[in-house]
């Protein structure tokens, strides 16, 4: 696992970031943006379109769309940016194809307010997470997340899983029961979410610090 803590001081600093990481991503690797509202999320996303191959100009936040593809001069999508924030049910994420996203492994994946979709999240990705520092200054913090121990048992059921996979969860019946809960707010912890609380299992019912339902 690694951290590299960036300053910038523009707009253009800012893509210029997202951009060198976008050489350092294979297809399929997905990488969530944390930040306040004006934190530079989009922007970043522009220069991880910039870094693809894609037209730059062409990224905006998928304010009334869930998400937006972006393609390379070969027409290829290169890089799917998905807008969390209204995701609002399991549903609404099958509507946009998750699944097959996950499995497709074709593009880079960029996911804005990723804590709304937490349990859905694949264990390895990037977390970029964007501090406002003054008026044109961010912080920002790139994570190479591993998944740090591999899961024994199902986390819904408790069925013992097959060793070697990367799997939380026995059957898709029981991952998507698990997002059914994180979406009726089963997992609630009353309180601002902090970062420890998106990642491993702190936020789980009986997790580490016991928080949870
Ligand atoms: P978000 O997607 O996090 O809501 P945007 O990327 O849409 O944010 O907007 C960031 C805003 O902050 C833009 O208006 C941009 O011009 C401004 N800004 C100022 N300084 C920076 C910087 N260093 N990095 C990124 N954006 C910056
Ligand atoms: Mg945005």
């Amino acid at each position: 696992m690694t951290v590299e803590l960036r300053r910038s001081s523009s707009p253009g600093e800012t893509e210029r970031l997202g951009a060198a990481l976008a050489m350092r991503l294979a297809p399929g690797m997905l990488v969530t943006l944390d930040g306040d509202l004006g934190a530079g999320k989009t922007c970043f996303v522009r220069g991880l379109a910039r870094g693809l191959g894609a037209d730059p100009a062409e990224v905006s936040s998928p304010t009334f769309v869930l998400e937006h593809r972006y393609a390379d001069a070969g027409g290829g999508t290169v890089l799917v940016h998905i807008d969390a924030y209204r995701i609002r049910s399991a549903h609404d994420l099958a509507s946009i194809g998750w699944d097959e996203l996950m499995a497709s492994g074709d593009s880079v994946i960029a996911v804005e307010w990723p804590s709304r979709i937490a349990p859905a999240l694949p264990d390895h990705r990037v977390e970029v997470r964007i501090r406002h520092a003054g008026e044109d200054v961010r912080e920002i913090e790139i994570e190479d997340i591993h998944p740090s121990s591999r899961a024994t048992h199902c986390a819904t059921c408790g069925t013992a899983l097959p060793s070697g996979g990367d799997a939380r969860f026995c059957s898709d019946r029981c991952r998507m029961g698990d997002l059914g809960r994180w979406f009726r707010g089963d997992y609630a912890i009353g309180r601002p979410i902090e970062e420890d609380d998106l990642h491993g299992d702190a936020w789980r019912p009986g997790g580490p610090e016991g928080r949870g339902r």
